[in-house]
């Protein structure tokens, strides 16, 4: 994997592996050519989210109809998400796919409601 050298000035690029932004003005990676975008998290930002999510679910779940994670179910969703580049590498994805890929993960264990997922990634 590419040890990212960033490039310090924006250039007017498209993120590489999402279509739906505009080009913008964004830095890269000098070595292998990744985009960076400003909004994109570390792994560790999502494993927090996780957390918190689990806390709305512990407090809020029942009223919702939705149980919160077993320690069980959190560890399989974290391994999952560690085994997903969008929050391996900073560079070449975007907030957008990565908030998509952590609804989609979480989601095969409980169905939640789209404002629990708003408010613990906003
Ligand atoms: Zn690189």
């Amino acid at each position: 994997m590419c040890e990212h050298e960033d490039s310090g000035e924006k250039v007017y690029l498209a993120p590489v592996r999402d279509s739906t932004n505009t080009v913008e003005q964004r830095r890269y990676c000098v070595r292998c050519g990744l985009v960076r975008e400003d909004g994109a998290k570390d792994l560790a930002f999502f494993v927090n989210r996780l957390h918190d999510l689990d806390e709305t679910l512990q407090l809020a779940g029942r009223h919702m109809g939705v149980c919160h994670l077993t320690q069980v179910e959190k560890r399989l969703i974290l391994r999952s998400m560690q085994a997903e580049p969008v929050f391996a590498d900073v560079y070449g994805t975007t907030f957008a796919m990565q908030y998509n890929m952590f609804k989609r993960i979480v989601s095969r264990y409980r169905d939640i409601p789209e404002c629990v997922y708003f408010d613990a990634l906003n």
